[in-house]
């Protein structure tokens, strides 16, 4: 298998260069010429011809197709579907915010957690992405747009605690200094709720932006919509929460998708009051999208109001989400899902 160079670190480029037979300060410069927009080792040429050639058959540099693009009329977002190495899709958003733009991202081909709402999850998981695909969706859109991205949301397709190495992986390169340069505070990572990968990203030390996938206020509500719930119950998954925050000190965004007559009502509310009241937490409540394939319907602003004055009852800091690209489809997997179908 070639090595697949952008999802390598500067140090295991240098171990790349030395095995084959070139000096270790060549990985430096194969790292600086990959963010500097190299799409072939032929047009780093900083690097020897024949080394060139050498790693032309030895290694490959992972990029990705835009397939789609669509801009939405109403505020700007930008959602783009990618043609990855083996023609598989995936889709990210980029959207314009005052603290500066943001990406959402996907971390699986499709995912499988099954969530009732979730249009990613319909075909089940095809396969992980690399850390080079997850940043190459980054490295396209800055470079199709021409502006930087200075936040990320891995929120996108898939659920990334099931990918956790390449995830991990991926954090740590976007990071680097001479890389992308997105800064760990300014990255939030999304979970349905996977207990054990949560103990474990805590021990990482990586200052990142926990989300947890709530949406129900206890098991029986969660088992309906969130098949995770039957491995994990909202006990074990609040003590996990509970751990994180002990030992990073960070705050942790709770997101909770109101769908109408199933998790909106004020008593919903109140439970999930009870359960986050005096967490070092936030609720982000997203009204739901609907999906072609369930009938999910989003709550009415009365509602959601309720819920949250309900919930601030509990002393709370909840909040609403905006929400952007409404006119281009913008939420998780609805256009990967559309392609497929013109497709089939
Ligand atoms: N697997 C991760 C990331 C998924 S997407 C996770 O579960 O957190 C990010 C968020 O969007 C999750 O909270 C997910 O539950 C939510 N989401 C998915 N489909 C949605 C829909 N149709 N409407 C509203 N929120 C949705």
């Amino acid at each position: 298998m070639k090595a697949d160079v952008l999802s390598m670190f500067p140090t295991e480029l240098s171990e790349l260069a030395v095995s084959l037979g070139q000096p270790s300060y060549r990985g430096k410069q194969i790292f600086e010429g990959l963010y500097k927009g190299a799409d072939s080792f032929y047009a780093m040429t900083s690097l020897p011809e024949r080394f060139r050639a050498l790693l032309e058959e030895n290694a490959i540099i992972k990029t990705a197709a835009v397939k789609r693009k669509l801009v939405s009329k109403i505020d700007g977002t930008v959602k783009y579907l990618y043609e990855l190495y083996d023609g598989e899709t995936v889709e990210s958003v980029f959207m314009r915010y005052k603290h500066g733009n943001t990406m959402c991202i996907s971390t699986q081909v499709g995912c499988r957690m099954g969530c009732a709402f979730c249009a990613s999850t319909k075909a089940g998981l095809v396969r992980p992405l690399s850390a080079s695909e997850m940043l190459l969706k980054i490295i396209t859109a800055e470079k199709d747009l021409g502006e930087w991205v200075s936040n990320v949301v891995l929120m996108g397709m898939g659920e990334p605690l099931d990918n956790y190495d390449n995830v991990i992986r991926f954090l740590k390169l976007a990071n680097l200094e001479n890389g992308l340069n997105i800064g760990l505070r300014h990255i939030s990572l999304s979970t349905c709720g996977l207990v054990e990968k949560m103990d474990k990203l805590a021990d990482e030390g990586l200052p990142v932006t926990l989300s947890v996938s709530l949406h129900a206020p206890n098991d029986e509500k969660r088992r309906q919509i969130m098949p995770v719930a039957n491995k994990y119950s909202v006990a074990e998954l609040i003590a996990a929460c509970k751990r994180y925050i002990a030992k990073t000190g960070r705050r942790i965004s709770f997101e909770y998708s109101l769908i109408s007559g199933v998790n909106d009502s004020p008593s919903d509310a109140a439970e999930v009051g009870k359960l986050l009241s005096g967490m070092l937490c936030h609720l982000n409540l997203i009204p739901v999208n609907p999906i072609k394939e369930k009938s999910f319907v989003r709550s009415e602003k009365n509602a959601i109001k309720l819920f949250t004055e309900t919930a601030e009852k509990y002393k709370i800091n909840v909040t609403v989400r905006r929400h952007l690209g409404a006119d281009i489809n913008a939420s998780c997997g609805q256009l990967r899902a559309e392609d497929k179908n013109a497709i089939n």
